[in-house]
């Protein structure tokens, strides 16, 4: 089975509103309301590709019970940590082709409540193939909490799956118990290493991967939209192109990679298939509206289309030596 994990889930409202305007009253006919949060477009996606999973982290209040009956209402099998504290909204303003967003921060975590959490995750292991982190963390929690995460998992030597940024990302690299594959995107890519410009050649990413922050970390897919990957698998490196697709909405395609990425890992699929199902899962969320959704009719027909080239390490040195 595979475990995701959402610490700070959302209610998702949008807001069609065509002529919107500052400082005066605005009507919305059609508002929608879902459960939202990088985790979750994970889970959905691993659903809609009919694999076993159960979703965790913390939710709280009226909210945090609309995310759960949500989730049932998918079928997707939950364990959340239950706290009083609200749930968060997170509001999208969809107006003159703009989106302007409002994001609350949701709950303030107490240290009593991340240890109750902490013996959740601890209790939901068993069992376990993979387990996915997606996001960021809720205030109050320990900054350095993802990295007692990976402690757990190290213990039932249970490959983790981290797909954050910044310095929750930075602390897990830098932590001794490493996750087992990262999926930076280009920006996240070069926000950790410091990286300046826009361009980055191959070899450029070659070195880059080359970073010590990376070593140790078997896998990192550094996923560039319509260009695709370049990965780093153990000492292999690839450049994974895709075909051009009708995009509908591009939003939660780091999402669908996850979730393909999980779904291949726990089914021990060749480093090449894995990659091709990630790219797969991440390019047909980009053809649908719905952001964490899939259509699993059309699978192999863009798997088939993904092109992986493996690419020699010039032998030189590296800019970090
Ligand atoms: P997000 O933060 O919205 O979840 P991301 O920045 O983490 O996305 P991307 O690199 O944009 O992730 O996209 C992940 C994967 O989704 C790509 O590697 C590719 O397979 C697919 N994808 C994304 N955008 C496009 C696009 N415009 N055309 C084709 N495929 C795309």
């Amino acid at each position: 089975m595979i475990l995701t994990v959402t610490m700070n889930p959302s209610v998702d409202i949008s807001y069609p509103i065509k002529d919107f305007k500052l400082d005066a009253v605005n009507r919305c006919k059609e508002t929608s309301k879902t459960a939202g949060g990088k985790g979750l477009n994970v889970s959905r996606v691993i659903h809609l590709m009919e694999e076993d999973l159960l979703a965790t982290g913390i939710v709280g209040g009226f909210l945090g019970r609309f995310i759960q009956q949500e989730l049932d209402e998918t079928q997707i099998a939950h364990h959340f940590y239950e706290i009083e504290e609200e749930s968060r909204n997170c509001i999208a303003i969809l107006h003159e082709g703009m989106q302007t967003e409002i994001l609350e921060s949701g709950p303030t975590i107490t240290t009593a409540q991340e240890k109750a959490f902490l013996n959740t995750f601890h209790s939901l292991l068993d069992g376990v193939d993979v387990v996915t982190i997606s996001g960021s963390l809720p205030n109050g929690i320990d900054p350095l909490f993802y990295n007692r995460l990976l402690d757990e998992c190290y213990e039932k030597n249970i490959p983790v799956l981290l797909d954050s940024s910044g310095s929750y990302l930075k602390e897990a690299l830098n932590h001794p118990h490493k996750p087992y594959l990262i999926k930076p995107n280009l920006d996240e890519l070069k926000q950790l290493t410091y990286q300046e410009g826009n361009q980055l050649s191959t070899l450029d990413l070659i070195e880059v991967l080359e970073h010590p922050l990376f070593e140790d970390i078997p896998v990192i897919v550094v996923s560039m939209g319509k260009d695709g990957a370049f990965v780093k698998w153990q000492e292999h490196y690839y450049k994974v192109d895709i075909p051009p697709i009708p995009v509908a909405n591009p939003v939660g395609s780091g999402d669908a990679t996850i979730a393909g990425l999980a779904v291949a890992i726990k089914h021990h699929q060749s480093p090449l298939d894995t990659l091709k199902t990630a790219m797969t899962t991440g390019m047909l969320n980009t053809m649908e509206e719905k952001t964490g959704y899939i259509d699993k009719t059309k699978f192999n027909h863009y798997f088939n289309q993904v092109y992986i080239e493996e690419i020699n390490k010039k032998d030189r040195g590296s800019i970090y030596d």
